[in-house]
């Protein structure tokens, strides 16, 4: 958690406004109100089936690059409780605070560092709150263990995945055998009770991380820090972001979270403006120290050479799968004119995270047999969607408005010459591939950035 929270808002906005990501979504399904028919819950999302197909691509885009590929990395799936220990050897039941003001007149609360946001008073005549003085609001969110509720079985669900990486550092080195440097992954749930929830997904109260804790010495944290930038400014270049929506912003002394030494942000420019996406931080040896004296367990290394012990130091690159989501959602949203003054709406998703690849698209409901088939076969591989009912020109904005960057239309021709028609994306444009080679053809268009 970084202290600097005042930063949200201050660039202008792009054309695209919030409110037609936000309505897109909703619309097809990608992210709705979580409890939607209950009128929703503040700060708590669901996925749709558009929308869980594009998160889990980016999960596993993320795996790829971080885990599998690296030779050095580890991963796990630990707890979302994991035990209360944890949180007071962090140092998060303490100093995980934001500081709150709450006003007397219309009974709202509001986060003191975002107080130019806020939204006027209804109460008072001139729009003013009447604000308490500041008091520090925890944003762990408890839970109790077993039939008694008392302190003694008071739980946290976690507020950031890296906790339990760190309480299972000792045992992953060792049936891993790994030597320092390595580093130990994960994706998952984290929880905040944050005072205010806002920007759709940006801030919500239940989200999912993606965490990266390397182990290092303490002398090499400079070089590794250079190298995890490097490795995660890459990674969000190949989901389709660049100069004009990512930026790198370096955190000053008075911004840094009490365990960090260094840290820098990667901004991406959302509608409401710059923002955090990831952070990668310098922990120097702050976590480990704290687990090896709250926990009395022996948790430094040695240097094989000189047999010099050591207490390993972090780099950590923590990312937000749900804003990463939003800003790819943000990026993608297109309302682009047409030839006869017709709009289509098309979301330009990176092949990476589409949550459809393709969609089969028989020209008639006669046709749909061989239609079928070629979907059936192309779903052995690849999410592919298959409809045959309507207008074709409508089924085509239903998936530019999806992200499917191919259509395959099969038409009366194909029953002769073996062929279909690719419709690309983005372009429109349109090509005869022969069925035999369509899965070749595919392969090499979709996967070309893997
Ligand atoms: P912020 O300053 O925006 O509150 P943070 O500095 O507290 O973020 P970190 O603790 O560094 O964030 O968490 C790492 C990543 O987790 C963030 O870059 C963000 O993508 C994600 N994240 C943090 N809090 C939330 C939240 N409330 N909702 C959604 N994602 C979040």
């Amino acid at each position: 958690m970084s202290a600097d929270t005042n930063k949200e808002s201050v660039e202008p906005s792009k054309d695209t406004g919030m409110e037609e990501v936000v309505s897109l979504c909703a619309r097809r399904g990608f992210i709705f109100q979580s409890g939607e028919i209950y009128g929703g819950i503040n700060g708590f999302w669901d996925y749709g089936p558009l929308g869980v197909e594009l998160k889990n691509n980016l999960k596993s885009f993320w795996w790829q690059r971080m885990v599998r590929e690296r030779p050095d990395v580890e991963g796990i799936d630990s707890a979302i409780i994991t035990h209360p220990r944890t949180w007071e050897a962090s140092g998060h039941v303490e100093h995980f605070s934001d500081p709150m003001v709450d006003c007397r007149a219309c009974k709202k609360r509001f986060r003191a560092d975002q107080l130019d946001e806020a939204p006027k008073c209804t109460e008072t005549k001139g729009g003013v709150h009447d604000l308490t003085e500041p008091r520090d609001f925890n944003l762990m969110l408890s839970t109790q263990i077993g039939a008694h509720a008392d302190a003694a079985s008071t739980a946290y669900l976690r507020a950031e995945t890296c906790g339990s990486i760190f309480t299972g550092y000792r045992r992953v080195r060792e049936v891993a055998r790994k030597k320092i440097p390595f580093g130990i992954a994960q994706i998952g749930k984290a929880f905040r009770n944050e005072i205010n929830p806002r920007n759709f997904t940006f801030r919500s109260r239940e989200f999912e991380q993606a965490e990266l804790e390397f182990f290092c010495h303490p002398d090499q944290t400079d070089e590794w820090f250079e190298h995890w930038s490097e490795v995660r400014l890459a990674f969000h270049r190949d989901l389709g972001f660049g100069e004009g929506n990512l930026r790198t912003r370096s955190h000053g002394e008075d911004e840094l979270a009490h365990y960090c030494k260094k840290a820098v942000d990667l901004e991406f420019l959302f509608p409401f403006g710059w923002q955090e996406i990831e952070g990668i931080h310098d922990r120097g040896s702050y976590d480990l120290t704290q687990h090896a004296e709250f926990s009395g367990k022996e948790l430094s290394a040695m240097v094989e050479e000189t047999k010099e012990r050591f207490v390993p130091a972090v780099v950590e690159t923590s990312v937000g799968v749900d804003r990463t989501a939003l800003a790819i959602l943000c990026a993608a949203y297109d309302e682009e004119e047409l030839e006869g003054g017709d709009t289509r709406t098309v979301m330009r998703l990176s092949p990476i995270v589409a949550p459809l690849k393709a969609a089969v698209l028989p020209l008639s409901k006669k046709l749909a047999e061989p239609a079928r088939k070629i979907a059936a076969e192309l779903r052995r591989r690849w999410n592919v969607f298959y409809d045959d009912a309507g207008n074709i020109g409508r089924r085509y904005r239903r998936m530019d408005e999806a992200g499917t960057p191919f259509c395959v239309t099969y038409d009366f021709d194909s029953e002769e010459d073996h062929k279909v028609t690719v419709r690309e994306r983005d372009a429109m444009s349109q090509e005869r591939v022969p069925v035999e080679g369509l899965a070749a053809y595919l392969r090499e268009r979709l996967e070309a950035h893997l």
